[in-house]
Formats: structure tokens, sequence, C-alpha cells
């Protein structure tokens, strides 16, 4: 394992291996390495960029955006110079607006539906016109909303992810007063913890949050963890619903001999460490990503962009069977990755820390994998990590009352108002739909809101 203070001479490890990336041991190298994908535009670029849309009627690049923005009129706003107005249109429909614009997957959102890709003309950029106008009303402070008037109702939000705090902004418009309980010390849940740093800067996370919070007014009480059946309780007694934003739990092991390994890490606790301090994060010359989601792309991303000199996906199905999107896989070959296919890990290898995963050949039957015997094969490496897929707060979710979940482990609710089968508690995002995007998180809790508002009021 090498560590940004190693004691080899940088430089020669470089020409041995010939990294892409050299190891940051700076701020100023960490900007480098992860310079970002979809930067923010100039006042001109947004300009000409906008210039283009062709204000389609019925957009489709509107119907492929899953919280509905109005963009053909955001897009004409900004084109008009009312760039306030623009940012206005995006937050009436997404909370996130900022943040969504810079790690939507818009390629096959609202980019990939736009016109233009018919006629073979590079589509409108969506995602930065967007992140265009509501970084200035940011950077600005200006005020676009405020609380509605006071309706004497308190509302109890669990966790202050993106589904939290849309849930909590809907819910200030309406006037409820709400809590949000947190168990970390910082908001935004995987949009800060998890999101590429490549794809967008924790300020830019952050200060977003700060930006609604200025103006909603609710509040969060971090590092208030809600684990055990006395607070849930408390939650129960003291708030008229209860909103569940808890998103997912950590890296799931996929339970082979060796995982407890020294340098065998999951993604999300890998990639949180990137996010969080990145200078401290140690990857190994040779890593090994487990994985054929987009979280595995990412981790692949972000050890090469940290200086390892190989970086080897492995899936156990094949490349069209990936479940991550064609333009991350492609992201992460962009940054020296290389993927084995159809390649099932048996177990991880070494002594006291890793030396290599043992794999074996697959091929897909029906639409199982099935092993093929005498096929076994070792790739040496001093890192493994195992994008395998988030676990469940299952135990959490336990402790509460007839709270119904789907053969998943995920929230059972009602797809109009997302209320859960105990009809005090509603839920969304990832608990409700086993992990997706900021969008879908932001737009459950905006829907969660209206549906809360919906039951309070019944109760009057
Ligand atoms: C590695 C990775 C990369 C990703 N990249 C992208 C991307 O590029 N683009 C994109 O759109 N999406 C991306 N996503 C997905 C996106 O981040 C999530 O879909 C989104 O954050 C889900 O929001 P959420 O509010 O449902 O849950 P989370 O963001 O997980 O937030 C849940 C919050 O609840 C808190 N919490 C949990 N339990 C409790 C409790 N009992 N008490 C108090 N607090 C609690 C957690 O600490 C957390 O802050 C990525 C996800 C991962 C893992
Ligand atoms: S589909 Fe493309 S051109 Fe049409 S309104 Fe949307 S962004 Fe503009």
């Amino acid at each position: 394992m090498r560590t940004a203070n190693h004691s080899f001479s940088h430089s020669f490890l470089q020409s041995l291996f010939m990294a892409e990336y050299p190891i940051p041991t700076t701020e100023k190298d960490l900007e480098t390495s992860f310079e970002q994908i979809k930067p923010y535009m100039n006042a001109t670029m947004a300009y000409y960029e906008s210039a283009r849309c062709l204000f389609c009627y019925d957009a489709p690049c509107v119907q492929a955006c899953p919280t509905g923005i109005d963009i053909p009129l955001f897009i004409r706003q900004i084109h008009t110079g009312n760039v306030a107005g623009a940012a206005r249109t995006i937050y009436d429909a997404n909370y996130f607006g900022n943040i969504c614009g810079k790690v939507c997957p818009t390629e096959v959102l609202c980019e990939g539906a736009c016109v233009y890709n018919h006629q073979d003309v590079k589509p409108i950029e969506i995602g930065r016109l967007q992140s265009y106008a509501t970084a200035q009303v940011v950077e600005q402070g200006r005020k676009l909303y405020e609380p509605g008037p006071v309706n004497g109702h308190k509302v109890a939000v669990v966790g202050a992810g993106p589904a939290g705090i849309a849930c909590a902004c809907e819910l200030r418009r309406m006037g409820y007063e709400v809590d949000i309980f947190e168990a970390k010390s910082q908001p935004s849940g995987l949009a800060l913890y998890g999101c590429a740093p490549y794809k967008v800067t924790n300020e830019d996370v952050l200060e977003e949050v700060e930006y609604l919070r200025a103006q909603f007014q609710f509040r969060i009480h971090y590092g208030h963890p809600v684990e055990s059946r006395e607070q849930i309780t408390e939650l129960e007694k003291n708030y008229a619903a209860i909103f569940l934003g808890i998103g997912l739990g950590p890296t799931r092991r996929p339970g082979i001999e060796g995982e407890g390994l020294a340098h065998c890490v999951g993604a999300t606790e890998f990639i949180e460490q990137v996010k969080l301090d990145p200078l401290s994060v140690t990857v190994g010359r040779r890593v090994v990503v487990i994985g054929g989601g987009n979280t595995a792309m990412d981790a692949a991303s972000e050890a090469a962009r940290l200086g390892a000199e190989e970086v080897t996906l492995v899936y156990r199905r094949s490349r069209e069977e990936m479940g991550a999107y064609e333009f991350e896989y492609e992201l992460a070959k962009s940054v020296g990755a290389r993927g084995v296919f159809n390649a099932m890990p048996l177990a991880v290898l070494g002594e006291e820390k890793v030396s290599g995963v043992r794999f074996i050949r697959t091929r897909t039957e029906g639409g199982k994998v099935v092993s093929i015997p005498g096929s076994e094969f070792e790739v040496p490496c001093d890192q493994a990590i195992l994008a395998t897929g988030q676990s469940k707060r299952s135990a959490f979710l336990d402790l509460i009352e007839s709270l119904e979940r789907d053969g998943q482990g995920r929230i059972a609710v009602n797809p109009e108002t997302l209320q859960t089968s105990n009809p005090k508690y509603f839920a969304g995002g990832d608990a409700v739909n086993g992990g997706a995007e900021v969008v879908n998180a932001a737009a459950d809790g905006k829907r969660a809101g209206r549906g809360m508002d919906q039951y309070i009021s019944n109760l009057k």
C-alpha cells in the first residue's frame, strides 16, 4: 500500500508504472485530479447555449426529468437575462436544482431525451445551464422563498439527505414546523458522502443546503441518530407525522473468504473517505474493484485519480448486463480502469492484508450466473474494493410498528402520497427505491411533503 506520504520517490514510481494521475499531496493536486467534468458556464457560454434550445412543445426533456422541471422555460429565462427567474423555475420543481445539474445522469435523462439527438447534433447542455442559473442565486444568497404562515403542526424528518431536506422545504412552505434528525455531523447524505468529487464539490453541496435552510428555516439536529424504540415513541408523541429519509446502510459484504483482510474495503466507505478527507486516503498500487454498478465505476475512477497504477473492474456478468450507465463505464476507462466481465470472486487472498483476488469464470444461463468449473484465475492486487451494493437499515425499521417492506427490504409506500403501512410514517429516496439518484430522492421528498400535509389536514 502507498500513502500520500510514502517513502519511495514519487517520480521514480511514476516512471515505472505510468499512472494516469499522480498521487495528490496538496489541495492543488486534488483540484487537478478531481477537475470538474461539468464546470460552471460563464454568462456568455450560457447565453449561446440557451440560444440553441428549440423550446419544444410538450418537450421530451421535461418528460424525462423525474422532477418535471419546465426546462424550455428556464432556458428561455436564461436567454433573456432573467437568471433569478430561471432559478425559481428550477427550484419550484427540484430543491436540489444546483447539484442535480452537476450529478444527474443527464445523458440518460433530460439531455438523452433532447430532440437534437435525433438530428446527430449535440443535445442542449441542460445540466450545466441548470447549475449556471441556480449557482447565481445561491452565491448571491438571493431569497426566492419564505416559510408559509405557521399552521401549528410539527413534523419530524429522520435523515438529512436529499429526500429529507426536500421534504422539509416543502413542509415549511406550507407552514409546518420541521425538525430533522441526522446521525452525521453534516447534511446531504450521499450527495455529500457519495457523489464523485469530479462531478460536484463538497462546497457546492453544502452551500445549496445552507441556501435552502436560510430561506425555509427548518431545524437540523446533527449527531442525532434515531436508533431506539424510546426515541421513536418520543417522536410519535411529539410530531403529527414522521418522514423516513434514511437512505441505505453500509456495503453489503458478499461473504467470501478473506473479505475481512486489511485493505479489503467497502466501496461506499472508501468513497466516503475520499469525499471527506481525500489526502488521508491510501490507495493500492494495483486495485481490484468488484461490482458492475455505478458505485463500482465511481470507486474505480476515484482510485485511479488518487494515483493507483492499475485498476481492474471485475463484474460477474457480461458487460451488457452491467447495472452501470455506459457513460460511467467510459468515464472509468478514460482514467485507466479496465473491465473484466463474466468473473465471480471466490476469495480475497493474502496473509494479513490483500495480495490478490481469486475469481472463477462465469456465463449467464436463463438469467442466472453459472460458474465454469476449472476456470479459476487470480488477479494480484494490494487493495480490493467491494462495490457489492448497500445493505438496508433493517434493524432501525424493525423498531417501527407495522412498517411493511417489500421482498427486498425496501419500505413499502403508497406511490401517490408516499405514506407507509403505518399511517403516521411517510418515506422516500433510497430507502424506498433501493438506491437511485439524488433527483429521485428530491422528487420523493417533495411528494411526501404533500402527502403528509393531506394526512395531517384530514386529522383536523
Ligand atoms: C458512491 C455513490 C455515488 C453516487 N453518485 C451519484 C451521482 O453521481 N448522481 C446521483 O444523482 N446520485 C448518486 N448517488 C445516489 C444518491 O446519492 C442517492 O440516491 C441519494 O443521496 C439518496 O438520498 P436519500 O435522502 O434517500 O438518502 P441518503 O443520501 O443516503 O441520506 C440519508 C441520510 O439519513 C441519515 N440517517 C440514516 N439513518 C438514520 C437514523 N436512524 N437517524 C438519523 N439519521 C439517519 C444518514 O446519515 C444520511 O445523511 C450515488 C450514491 C453512491 C453510494
Ligand atoms: S428537447 Fe432539447 S431543444 Fe427541445 S426544449 Fe428540451 S432542451 Fe430545448
